[in-house]
């Protein structure tokens, strides 16, 4: 990279213009960030699209006018204090972009659900663009054996998935019964990889469509209840007969919340991990929920120790992200589907070199 002044380097981003029903994403010349203290300036080479991206578009909270928060790409400038061991290191830019570390969750290890925490792509500029500015602390070394496109799903997606996992008691134990709602997507389709293929646990996959069908079936699910056309609570106590000993809502619709209580088993748990509108209390009864003893649980994403987890599976062979890859000229494209929901798997933007 020259060593150009910040304010004269162009490079290409994807732009969020008029967040709401009309939202567009517009490539266009934007200037390429100096890394300050602490930070790093990363070359792109992809990013992932997540479907929380959806809360952007739409409006719901304030995000930066640049989103993407699944990045992988190589160091190619240091602020002051980092390490020059870091530079062209090839890392992963995750939504954590940096917690506070001091207040009493991040004392305790919780980083990641620190109050004070800034984002990539919601408080600080996001992975659609050419480079983006990270905070050399809370970077993830990316394997050599993994491509940018099979590695970028896994920075949110795949952490997500080890997250909630992760969150499943210790009586939940390979053989039981996991349903996921929204199973064919980007998140659902790796947790089902991660639960079934890792954890060995038998998955339900709940989703709708062919296509979010074949997916979640190749990714490792025993059975597939498609939401649409069948009844889940009925085929779910079919599967199982006393109910899931645990229920992932990946979906964001309140429909997928309120099942979930149904499906659990007797002191099952339920993990909530889809981002519905701020406005959503959980719809689910509190009598169901007190005779059936159950625990109920946020998941924001993950610990960097499950990061290093689910990209070793990846390595290995037992998680492997079903992407689409496309130009960062297509981005449009990939949001109009983002917001229909047409995307089994997940999309990966190629950028420019
Ligand atoms: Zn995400
Ligand atoms: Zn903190």
């Amino acid at each position: 990279m020259q060593e150009s002044s910040p304010a004269t380097q162009l490079q290409q981003a994807a732009l969020l213009q008029n967040p709401g029903p009309s939202a567009q994403l517009t490539v266009q010349d934007h200037p390429v960030a100096y890394p300050g203290p602490g930070e790093v300036l990363v070359k792109l080479t992809h990013s992932g699209i997540c479907g929380s991206e959806l809360r952007a578009l739409h409006g719901w909270g304030k995000y930066d006018e640049i989103i993407g928060h699944e990045g992988v790409g190589s160091i190619v400038k240091l602020g002051d204090g980092v390490p020059t061991g870091m530079l062209g290191k090839r890392v992963g830019v995750k939504w954590l972009y940096r917690s506070c570390g001091e207040c009493a969750t991040c004392q305790r290890g919780f980083v990641h659900i620190c109050p004070q925490q800034m984002n990539t792509g919601r408080s600080c500029p996001g992975t659609l663009q050419q480079f983006v500015v990270a905070d050399s602390r809370h970077l993830t070394e990316i394997p050599d054996t993994l491509t940018g496109e099979i590695a970028a799903p896994l920075l949110c997606a795949g952490l997500t998935m080890m997250g909630a996992i992760g969150q499943l008691p210790e009586d939940v134990v390979a053989g039981d019964w996991l349903v996921i709602i929204g199973s064919g997507g980007g998140l659902g389709h790796i947790g089902v990889q991660i639960a079934a293929k890792a954890k060995g646990f038998k998955v339900i996959a709940v989703d709708t469509g062919a296509s979010k069908r074949s997916i979640s079936l190749d990714s490792g699910a025993t059975a597939f209840v498609d939401y649409a056309t069948q009844d889940v609570a009925a085929e779910v106590k079919n599967l199982t007969g006393e109910g899931a000993a645990a229920v992932i809502v990946v979906s964001d619709s309140e429909q997928g919340f309120r099942l979930s209580a149904h499906i659990a088993r007797p002191l099952g748990t339920i993990l909530l991990v889809g981002l519905p509108p701020e406005s959503l209390d959980l719809p689910i009864s509190v009598m169901m929920s007190i005779r059936k003893g159950l625990t109920i649980k946020g998941v924001l994403v993950g610990s960097e120790e499950q990061m290093r987890e689910v990209l070793q599976y990846a390595v290995d062979g037992i998680v492997k992200p079903s992407v689409e890859v496309l130009k960062l000229a297509q981005v449009g494209l990939a949001i109009d589907r983002l917001r229909k929901w047409d995307i089994p798997g997940r999309i990966v933007i190629a950028l420019p070199e």
